[in-house]
Formats: C-alpha cells, sequence, structure tokens
C-alpha cells in the first residue's frame, strides 16, 4: 500500500491545507521536498526506474488543481500530457468482484481530466458491452461518463483494418461465443464473416461429432454469396467449381470454447490450397520449399487476438486463455508437419506493438481535439502482456510509456519465481497504489485517501 500516513506527516501546512479543501497538487518552492522520491515506500523488486525523463517544472499558474464538479472536467494542467491504460483482468476487477478503490479512483482520474483507457486482452463481444460488464462488477452508477468509449478490446484494432478486406475477403471467425463474435465482426465492417457452425451446417461431413449443435453451434448463416462447404471432392484438383468456399482470413477471437472443432478447420485451411476449403496444397510436405512447402501456397493468414496463456479469476489458480488455444493448435500443427514448419500466425492484443499504436493514438486523441503526450503509464498484471508490451513499445512521437504491474493479479510472487519474467518500472500492490505511485512521479503529493476520497 501506498503510506499515506507517512505522506501525511511529509507535507508542509499549506499542502495540508489544500489537500483537505480538495486540491490536488502544491508546487511551492519551499516545500520541493515534500515530493517523495519515486522509489521510496513502495514495496517494489530492486528495480530502479533509468527511464524516466526530468520532472516537469511547473508553470506559474498550475499550483493548484482544476476543481471540477460537473460533467465536463477541466484538465489539471499538471496531467494535461499524460496518460493512464488500464488492463481490466486483475486489475479493475478479478472474476465477478471489483479491485476495492478501482471505483473511486477512476471517478477522481475522470474528474482531473485525466485521459485514460482502457486495454485489455478480453474481447468476443462489443467494447460496450465490456464498458458494461466492467461498471456492474465496480458498481460504478455513471457508466458513459466514466468508461464510454475508453474500452480497447483485443480485437478492436481491426476496426481500422482496410475497407477492401472487410467488403471483399471472407474471414472465417471464432471466438468464446461464434455468433456474438459475427455480429461484432459486421459492425466493425467484415461483410463476409463465416463460423465454424456455418461450415458444418454445410457440410456436416466437415466434423463426424454431434456435440454442441444444438448449444453452441445452434446459430448459423447460409455461406455468403450461395458458396458451398462441399463443393469439392478431389483435394488436389485444380478445377475449382466457382462456387467453392474461399477462405481469405481466419480470425481467433477471444478464448474459443469448442477446441476439437475449431482446430480441425482452421487446419483445413492451413494445409488447403488458396484457402479453399476441401482442397489440399501440393506443396505440403516438399522440402525444396521453405518450411517444408506448410503455409506456402497462398493460405488465409492466421490472426489470433491475444497470446495470454492464462487470466486470473476467483479461482486459485490461473486459468487458461486464448494463448493455450494457440499452444493446442501448434502442438497438433507439429504433429502434422512432424515438426517441419513452425506454425505462422499474427498477433492482436498486448503486448503486440500494434495493439499499443492503437492504444496511443486513441489517447492523444483524448476526449476531444488531439493533444500531445509525453507519458503513458500502463498499469497490469500480466508480465508476459502488460509490462512487456508497455516496455517494448517506442511510439514514433517520442513519447515514453512506463509499466507498472500490481499484485491483485496473474503476476504472484513465489520463492522459486521471485522477480517477473518481464520486468515493470515498479511493482505495487493494486491499480490505487499504481495510480498514486504515477503520479507522485509527475511531482503531485498525492496520497491514496486523497484518490480514494470523492
Ligand atoms: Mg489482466
Amino acid at each position: 500500500m501506498v503510506h499515506g500516513r507517512v505522506l501525511g506527516t511529509r507535507l508542509g501546512p499549506r499542502c495540508q491545507s489544500l489537500l483537505k479543501a480538495g486540491v490536488l497538487r502544491c508546487s511551492a518552492p519551499a516545500e520541493a521536498a515534500n515530493v517523495v522520491p519515486k522509489t521510496v515506500h513502495y514495496r517494489a523488486f530492486s528495480i530502479t526506474p533509468q527511464t524516466f525523463r526530468e520532472r516537469k517544472p511547473l508553470g506559474k499558474d498550475e499550483s493548484i488543481a482544476a476543481v471540477t464538479n460537473g460533467a465536463e472536467p477541466a484538465i489539471n494542467p499538471a496531467f494535461a500530457d499524460i496518460a493512464f491504460a488500464f488492463d481490466i483482468d486483475g486489475v479493475l476487477y478479478k472474476g465477478q468482484e471489483g479491485i476495492p478503490g478501482a471505483r473511486e479512483m477512476l471517478q477522481k482520474i475522470r474528474q482531473q481530466g485525466l485521459r485514460y483507457v482502457f486495454l485489455t486482452n478480453g474481447g468476443g463481444a462489443h467494447e460496450n458491452a465490456k464498458a458494461a460488464s466492467l461498471a456492474k462488477r465496480l458498481g460504478i452508477e455513471n457508466p458513459e461518463y466514466v468508461l464510454k468509449d475508453r474500452v480497447i478490446l483485443s480485437h478492436t484494432p481491426m476496426r481500422g483494418w482496410d475497407d477492401d478486406i472487410k467488403k471483399n475477403g471472407t474471414v472465417l471467425i471464432t471466438a468464446s461465443q461464434p455468433e456474438t463474435a459475427r455480429q461484432l465482426a459486421r459492425q466493425y465492417g467484415f461483410q463476409r464473416a463465416v463460423t465454424p457452425a456455418d461450415l458444418i451446417a454445410a457440410n456436416p461431413h466437415i466434423y463426424p461429432f454431434a456435440h454442441l449443435r444444438d448449444s453452441l453451434h445452434k446459430e448459423t448463416s447460409p455461406l455468403p454469396d450461395g458458396k458451398s462447404a462441399a463443393a469439392i471432392t478431389d483435394p488436389y484438383s485444380r478445377s475449382i467449381p466457382p462456387d467453392a468456399l474461399k477462405v481469405d482470413q481466419i480470425l481467433v477471437w477471444n478464448d474459443p470454447r469448442d477446441w476439437a472443432l475449431d482446430i480441425q478447420v482452421i487446419h483445413d485451411l492451413l494445409v488447403s490450397h488458396r484457402g479453399y476449403l476441401g482442397t489440399l496444397s501440393s506443396h505440403n510436405g516438399d522440402a525444396s520449399l521453405a518450411d517444408a512447402g506448410w503455409q506456402q501456397d497462398g493460405q488465409p493468414a492466421l490472426w489470433i487476438s491475444n497470446l495470454d496463456l492464462v487470466w486470473r479469476t476467483e479461482h486459485p489458480v490461473n486459468r487458461f486463455g486464448t494463448g493455450a488455444f494457440l499452444e493446442a493448435l501448434k502442438g497438433v500443427w507439429a504433429g502434422v508437419t512432424g515438426g517441419a514448419a513452425p506454425l505462422r500466425y499474427r498477433a492482436l492484443g498486448k503486448p503486440s506493438r500494434h495493439t499499443y499504436e492503437y492504444a496511443h493514438e486513441r489517447l492523444l486523441r483524448g476526449d476531444g481535439g488531439r493533444k500531445p503526450l509525453r507519458r503513458v503509464y500502463m498499469v497490469g498484471d500480466n508480465p508476459e502482456s502488460d509490462i512487456r508490451g508497455a516496455n517494448e513499445f517506442a511510439p514514433r512521437d517520442g513519447a515514453s510509456w512506463e509499466s507498472i504491474l500490481v499484485r491483485t493479479g496473474v503476476f504472484q510472487p513465489t520463492e522459486t519465481e521471485p522477480e517477473p519474467r518481464y520486468k515493470p518500472t515498479v511493482v505495487v500492490d493494486d491499480v490505487v497504489d499504481a495510480v498514486v505511485w504515477a503520479l507522485r512521479n509527475e511531482g503531485a503529493d498525492v496520497s491514496r485517501e486523497w484518490l480514494l476520497s470523492a
């Protein structure tokens, strides 16, 4: 925990009174010593932040914070060029339970006009649905005000994909709820999205098992443009019937439920000739080609929306995520290819650079006009995704991303592995401490108590 008690004893009388009055910042030179050094008081690992720039000097008119009561907060000028990116699972809630203080913290930084987004590897539903579930678990009464238009899911960057791909390409999409994912893909602009359920409805021979057809695979749509999933009978014939289904992209969104079916149809496309379902590429296993010919014949690109092997719920042992599905697929692929070729795929979500670029751009846009950024604090619980991604990301505008690891989620230090594989700028107990740490790093005398106050 941040030591509000200790902080309180270090404050000068002027700051004490300002804080009591709800004012955030006190900048009188005589009180400069009150600014607690960055690395003090935090039970961080032996990590000394070396990447911080010099603290920004205060302007003459920045001695008090903007006091806000209305719906449109004035921006505290001291914080005009910093921002936060919050992971959600394990940071703001765990399972169905909100992390204590997360609600008050969000409301406070909104009041201060700080820029922030929620950068989660979750997905499979609309961004607004994630915002609604976040509001419910945190007990936020005005979610529009605090949460709206700030959620970036693992697949949200696909909103910005080329219109030509979305209009003219056929995509196979799978997720925890494939039909929900298809509807969302349509909202993103993908006009020709098919699900594994569509394929087995169109051709039951694709998957010779009946389970889940009355539940997960109940909702189906006809294949686009009258295409057929049973048009091809000779997999090596190159006389492709005009109604044969050709898939151009494979999109694995979040946490597929029917791994067996999904791995089957993804495999079928990865060994096909140019993505025509029911064909087999003659390049497969050709030692004279790169990767022994595997995935060398115009097969669809495979996109995985996030690589999280595990995630955190109320259960004491971490649960498998989309990354675990990928590992299973890799295992099957190694069996199919005899280990002759790695599985070629592309990833979205943290830690991919593409996702951080999208978040950075969203933060630059702010709530209105485009405003420059100097520093962004990524608050996460997963060293492999949240921390690694922030550490490796260097935006073109020269802003820095700093990583703050919380102890409320995936990362749990053990005797054998006391430190995370990817080292953050700092480790703190929870998201409230993370924000206090960041604001103090910016030179603001703030306490946990202040952040949690209305
Ligand atoms: Mg998380």
